[in-house]
Formats: structure tokens, C-alpha cells, sequence
């Protein structure tokens, strides 16, 4: 049998299917030739029935004077772009806000379920739950209710580990080394991500103290907030990190917390600051804090004694940079010739501090501290 061209199908094709119309006659070699003939003009006569209608168009739209406003309206194919750019600007949003939903987790921390702000480096088991479990006494991260509920009523200490230095009622805080109890501290830094962005404490937990605040109960000492200091500091920072849980705020404990820094301080005989940058609630808190100790200052001091800044920094702890800082909001500062000078006035002290002190919720008794500076900057020097 003679072979079949590898192209017959190819040809067959079309002719088959234009010609089958018109005319029945398509195996010939003539009548295939008449057929491709007659496709080819119905085909350019459409092409030519078309274009002079495209080119009408146009001129019309061309002739006709465009107003101003339509002038500067893109053209469809500029339209398809502004429009596939929107798609892309709202892909991009739902994709920042997927990347937020992504950060947002719940967490179960005691009693409380708590919604988080930031990403934490937590094992990818436990961080891809949507919900997860950390223990309120020790900060291990859990997978499961059953898990957690396990490790509660088994291994977990019902306070944190270190030294107790300060109690008032209920409220207890802990001093704990970051050297000794590694692990603790390292999941605090983890539960702290989750709060704050702006601070990376990771991994190097060793040279910092963690000053742990608790309220206590029949069931243990319940996590509220802490803050973390350096054991030495070129800086003279008394906090490197503070924080307070999320379900703990507005009960006056970060402005607790701040005191018994400068407390902590005030016993080491140094002055101290806290670590920048500080975030916007952070510093609201500092400002408020430091216009209160001034003010405070400035009142209890006998009129007509003089003042001066390193006076006010000896007896606060702060440091000249943050009186000033505070001096100045408070319009107590004047420059006299490129001198500054203090400008007390008693009456507006008093409604300041009062103002001030009508909002305080607690105080920090210095009496309840329990407390001896470690000595960290001590060399020992191996003499034999
Ligand atoms: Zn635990």
C-alpha cells in the first residue's frame, strides 16, 4: 500500500471543513485548489468588510474634540493596567493583612485567652496551631489543652524561680538571673516577642536580671509583667525590656514597675534611664512617671532652698538629661541669657501634682524591698 503523506491530514482538514458548505466535490486535485481559492476571498472579503468599519470608527472618535476632563482619561489598555494594578494593590493588602493574621495568634495563658500582636520564633508544631498554650508559671509552650492541663497538674513550680525581694498584699516581685534559669528566661523573651517588636531579646538571656511581677493567689503567683536589666551597664540603663500583660493594663502596673526600677536604682547609689528607643506607650509612661518625681520633688522641698539638677538627680535616681526633659514640659525651666534658671511656683506644683496623683492607682512602698545590689562589677583576681 502506497504510503500517506504526513501532511495529507494537515490539508484535509480545512478544505473538508470550508468547501463542506458549498460544495460537495472535494476530492479532486482541482476542485481542493477551488476550495482553498474560495476560503482565501471569503477570508480577506471578511477582513476588508471589517477594517473599513474599524477605520470609521476611528476617524469619528478622532474628529470629535475630546473634553478636557475625557482627555485625561486613560485609554482602555492604560484602564486595564490602572485596573490590574488595583487587583495587585488589593492583593497586596489582603496579603499584608493575611501576613497580620499570620502574626495574630491566641494564646491560652492561665485563665485567659489572649490575642498577640507579632511573630515569636516559637517551634513551628506549636506556632501553626491557632490557638496554643503557655504556661502562665514557667512560659513553656504547649500544643494541646490535654498537654497543658497535664504539665499543670504535674511539673510546673507554682512561682517563679529566684529570690523574692519584694512583697505588698498580694503583689510579689522576683529577681531572677538570667544565667542561672536560662530556660525561663528565654521562654519570657518568647512571650515577650508577641507583645513587642521593637526589643530583641533572644537567646542571650545570660547577662540580664529579670525583675518578674506576680499577683498571688491560692493557686500561686500569677504572671502580670517584668522588666529586664542589664547586670552591668556603660550606659547606665535600669531597664533594658519592660512589658505588661496585655490583660494587666490600666491597673497602674507599669507605672509600679517603672518606681521600683528607680527604687532598684536609688539602693545601687546610681542614676539610671531606661534603654532607647522606647515604644509610644513606653514613653508615655517614662514622660508621666518622670514629670511626677520632679514635681514631687520640687514640692517637698522647703521653699527658697536652692535646687539644682544634680541635687534632683542624686535624690531620684534619674538622670540630668530626663529632669531637664521633664523640667522643660512642665515650663519650670528658663533661659535667662543663655543661663537656665528653675522657676518654682508652689501653687502650680501642687495642681500639677495633684492632677497627676488623682489618676495613680498604686504606689511602690520602698519598705517591702527586700533587697542587696548584686555585685556584678567586682574582678576577681586569681592570686596564686
Ligand atoms: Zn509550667
Amino acid at each position: 500500500m502506497p504510503r500517506r503523506p504526513r501532511h495529507s491530514i494537515i490539508m484535509e482538514q480545512p478544505v473538508l471543513k470550508i468547501v463542506g458548505r458549498k460544495s460537495t466535490r472535494t476530492s479532486s486535485k482541482r476542485g481542493v485548489i477551488q476550495a482553498i481559492r474560495n476560503w482565501c476571498q471569503s477570508a480577506v472579503k471578511k477582513t476588508c468588510r471589517e477594517k473599513p468599519m474599524r477605520q470609521i470608527k476611528k476617524k469619528v472618535v478622532s474628529k470629535m474634540p475630546l473634553p478636557k476632563r475625557l482627555k485625561t482619561q486613560p485609554n482602555p489598555i492604560d484602564s486595564l493596567r490602572y485596573e490590574f494594578a488595583c487587583k495587585k494593590l488589593t492583593l497586596t493588602d489582603s496579603s499584608k493583612s493575611n501576613k497580620k493574621k499570620e502574626n495574630q495568634h491566641k494564646i491560652q495563658f492561665g485563665n485567659y485567652v489572649i490575642d498577640t500582636c507579632f511573630k515569636s520564633p516559637y517551634p513551628p508544631d506549636v506556632y501553626t496551631q491557632s490557638k496554643f498554650f503557655i504556661c502562665e508559671f514557667c512560659f513553656v509552650s504547649i500544643k494541646t489543652a490535654n498537654m497543658a492541663k497535664r504539665h499543670k497538674d504535674k511539673s510546673c513550680m507554682k512561682c517563679p524561680p529566684g529570690n523574692e525581694i519584694y512583697r505588698q498584699g498580694n503583689i510579689s516581685i522576683f529577681e531572677v538571673d538570667g544565667q542561672k534559669n536560662k530556660m525561663y528566661c528565654l521562654n519570657l523573651c518568647l512571650l515577650t516577642k508577641l507583645f513587642l517588636d521593637h526589643k530583641t531579646l533572644f537567646y542571650d538571656v545570660e547577662p540580664f536580671l529579670f525583675y518578674i511581677m506576680t499577683e498571688t493567689d491560692q493557686d500561686g503567683c500569677h504572671f502580670v509583667g517584668y522588666f529586664s536589666k542589664e547586670k552591668r551597664s556603660i550606659m547606665n540603663y535600669n531597664v533594658s525590656c519592660i512589658l505588661i500583660l496585655p490583660t494587666h493594663q490600666r491597673k497602674g502596673y507599669g507605672q509600679y514597675l517603672i518606681d521600683f526600677s528607680y527604687l532598684l536604682t536609688r539602693h545601687e547609689c546610681k542614676i539610671g534611664t531606661p534603654e532607647k528607643p522606647l515604644s509610644a506607650l513606653g514613653l508615655l509612661g517614662y514622660q508621666r512617671y518622670w514629670d511626677y518625681t520632679v514635681l514631687k520633688h520640687l514640692n517637698s522641698e522647703k521653699y527658697g532652698q536652692s535646687q539644682s539638677i544634680d541635687n534632683i538627680s542624686t535624690k531620684t535616681g534619674m538622670t540630668p538629661d530626663d529632669i531637664i526633659a521633664a523640667l522643660q514640659r512642665n515650663s519650670l525651666l528658663i533661659s535667662n541669657d543663655g543661663q537656665y534658671e528653675l522657676h518654682i511656683d508652689q501653687r502650680d506644683i501642687k495642681q500639677k501634682l495633684a492632677k497627676i496623683e488623682s489618676k495613680m492607682q498604686l504606689r511602690i512602698d520602698p519598705r517591702k524591698l527586700v533587697w542587696t545590689p548584686p555585685s556584678y562589677s567586682s574582678v576577681h583576681i586569681d592570686t596564686t
